[in-house]
């Protein structure tokens, strides 16, 4: 039943989704005395090892989100590729954070640009492509390079291509269209550095942000996140305002990550929002007085949220299943962790595979430059690798 006072310990929160996200969500949901209860189609998911209960069933099954919202006192998502209407259905029984209109938003890429530029947030220059002409048209407005994407199931780089002339245009249309979802094109931002905040933000309207970090990324794949992140503090004060306007504007209750470019301007560009606790906020586990996953549970379960700061520079590396192809299996933990500051969080995935986010490092350290330091130096040792 939907109520909005505190729900007590011993009540059951509810996560769709049962990848890393749902189980670091539920480690920390249970360190306070709550229960969970996850739905995932695969029995082996890294949630499923840590929750009270794992209904097994497809996402899109209604079934299964009336008996995740039987067993559940409060429910939340941990990808934004769910179904949006079993979860809006799911809601009419109890409250789902951030809502289902969030999440059918933020899961659409044109969706979000228009919305985020209707609240008076910058966003790169794009358009809605629904035919070659169009994209042909956009090259003359935008100029070249543009970057053309999938409006929906894009994620770590998948769906999206760079077009650096009206001659690649055929292909690249070819491409993505037949994948049979909406385009948008986008000019290329030459950015100087990609960060993101997350604003975690209460039933009540109170919002708090973390501290932003700075993310680098390899194969499109998050690699690095740096904390603080190397830029005047004006520039990160800025990205976290921005990301609490964009979580008041989009009425969000929960988490929302905001992804920014920097240009060479010191602009903010919004790229990419995420209704949830994000890749690049895991430094909060150790490099902040609470994390992301901490902040979020007390969101949800209507317990008060608290101001994260940065307790000293942090900085967190992923670990991807080339480590474990790349060493029969068997990563050099004792190596890895023989460094100080270091933590390993691993995520119970039993088959690496290339680019597959297996677990991760946190470092904390007195300066930011020792921690970048130690985290490469961390992961080559896991890896039986010289520094890179
Ligand atoms: P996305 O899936 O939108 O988060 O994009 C993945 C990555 O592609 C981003 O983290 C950027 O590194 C790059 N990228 C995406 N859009 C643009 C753009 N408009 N200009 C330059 N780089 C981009």
């Amino acid at each position: 039943m939907k109520s909005n006072s505190t729900l007590k310990p011993g009540s059951t929160i509810g996560i769709i989704g049962g990848g890393q996200l749902g189980r670091m969500l539920a480690i920390a949901a249970r360190q306070m005395g709550y229960k969970t209860v996850v739905l995932d189609p695969d029995v082996n998911c890294p949630a499923g090892q840590v929750v009270d209960k794992q209904i097994v069933e497809p996402y899109g099954s209604r079934n299964a989100s009336l008996e995740l919202a039987r067993l559940s006192d409060v429910i939340t998502y941990e990808f934004e590729n769910v179904d949006a209407d079993s979860v809006a259905y799911a809601s009419e029984i109890v409250n789902v954070y951030p809502s289902p209109d969030v999440l059918r938003t933020t899961q659409h890429r044109l969706r979000e640009k228009n919305v985020l530029l209707k609240a008076g947030i910058s966003v790169a220059q794009f358009r809605e492509v629904r035919s070659i002409q169009e994209l042909y048209a956009a090259g003359k407005d935008l100029s070249y390079p543009m970057v053309l994407k999938t409006a929906t199931e894009g994620y770590d780089g998948k769906g999206q291509l760079i077009i650096s002339n009206a001659e690649e245009i055929g292909q690249s249309y070819e491409s993505l269209s037949s994948r049979g979802t909406d385009l948008i094109v986008e000019k290329f931002i030459p950015f100087k550095m990609e960060i993101s905040a997350i604003c975690a933000r209460t039933s009540d309207g109170q919002t708090t942000t973390f501290p932003p970090s700075e993310n680098i990324h390899r194969n499109h794949i998050l690699d690095m996140s740096i904390v603080p992140p190397r830029l005047p503090k004006s520039l990160t004060d800025k990205a976290r305002l921005l990301a609490e306007n964009v979580a008041v504007k989009l009425d969000v209750v929960g988490l929302i990550a905001v992804e920014m470019f920097v240009t060479e301007e010191d602009e903010l560009l919004v790229n990419e929002l995420a209704p949830r606790p994000h890749n690049s906020g895991h430094y909060s586990m150790g490099g902040c007085d609470i994390s992301q996953f901490e902040q979020l549970a007390r969101v949800m379960v209507g317990l008060p949220i608290s101001n994260p700061t940065l307790l000293c520079p942090t900085v967190m590396v992923n670990l991807l299943g080339e480590i474990w192809e790349d060493t029969d299996g068997e990563p050099d933990w004792a190596g890895a962790l023989s460094f100080p500051g270091v933590n390993l969080h691993l995520y119970g995935k039993a088959e690496p595979r290339t680019g597959r986010k297996m677990g991760h490092i946190n470092v904390v350290a007195d300066t930011i430059e020792d921690a970048i330091y130690i985290a490469n130096e961390s992961r080559a040792r896991a890896w039986r690798r010289s520094t890179p």
